[in-house]
């Protein structure tokens, strides 16, 4: 959804800005809060709204994203704002200081945007691509597991144990990819499985 500023609503709230100021400098204090409460909201005029889900934990707050610059004519978007969504059941708009402070989150400087790999003997993390990521990971779960791999206990019973690599899955997925992950997890033996929601 994209927010348009009509002429007639600038106008408006031009002329308010001036005469709140105005009164304000003559000790109508008032008058300047009643200005907030004009200007607020066109304080996201010119944005685009986009809804989603905030990945934090596994409440799954409902978010929305605004941000300015128009794709359609090749302009890159900014996200300038992120708020709660008051239409969705789980948090009805509310957000918790984590929530909150999503913005910064996406500007952050130190967000991590791709994947890193810090190589053996090496003091430093470099940037790597998805491809080199996935397959070093799928190398180093297959030798760990074929090394480690216990299929028997001293008993001589059937356990399919795999101890020695654990797996922390994330908590904003949805119920297909928890499953998912579930059955990728316990049908290779591991036994070490916990998820960030129980931060
Ligand atoms: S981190 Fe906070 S805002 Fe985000 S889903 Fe969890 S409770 Fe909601």
């Amino acid at each position: 959804m994209n927010m348009e500023l009509s002429r007639r609503q600038f106008l408006r709230t031009a002329g308010a800005g001036i005469a709140g100021t105005s009164l304000g400098a003559f000790g109508f204090g008032g008058v300047e809060e009643a200005l907030a409460d004009a200007i607020r909201p066109f304080r996201l005029t010119n944005t685009t709204e986009v809804r989603n889900t905030c990945t934090y934990c596994s409440v799954a707050c409902g978010i929305l994203i605004f941000s300015k610059g128009d794709l359609k004519k090749g302009e890159k978007a900014e996200i300038t704002h992120i708020e709660g969504d008051v239409d969705h059941p789980t948090n009805r708009g509310t957000l918790c200081p984590k929530g909150a402070a999503l913005l910064d989150i996406v500007h952050s400087k130190t967000r991590l945007q791709y994947p890193m790999m810090r190589k053996a003997g090496s003091d430093k993390f470099e940037r790597v691509s998805w491809d080199v990521a996935l397959d070093r990971v799928a190398r180093v779960l297959k030798d760990d597991r074929d090394k480690n791999f216990i299929a028997k206990n001293n008993d001589g019973v059937t356990v399919n144990r795999w101890v020695t690599t654990g797996f922390l899955a994330a908590s904003a997925t949805t119920n297909e990819a928890a499953w998912c992950t579930y059955k990728v997890v316990r049908s290779a033996g591991m036994l070490v499985f916990d998820n960030q929601a129980r931060v």
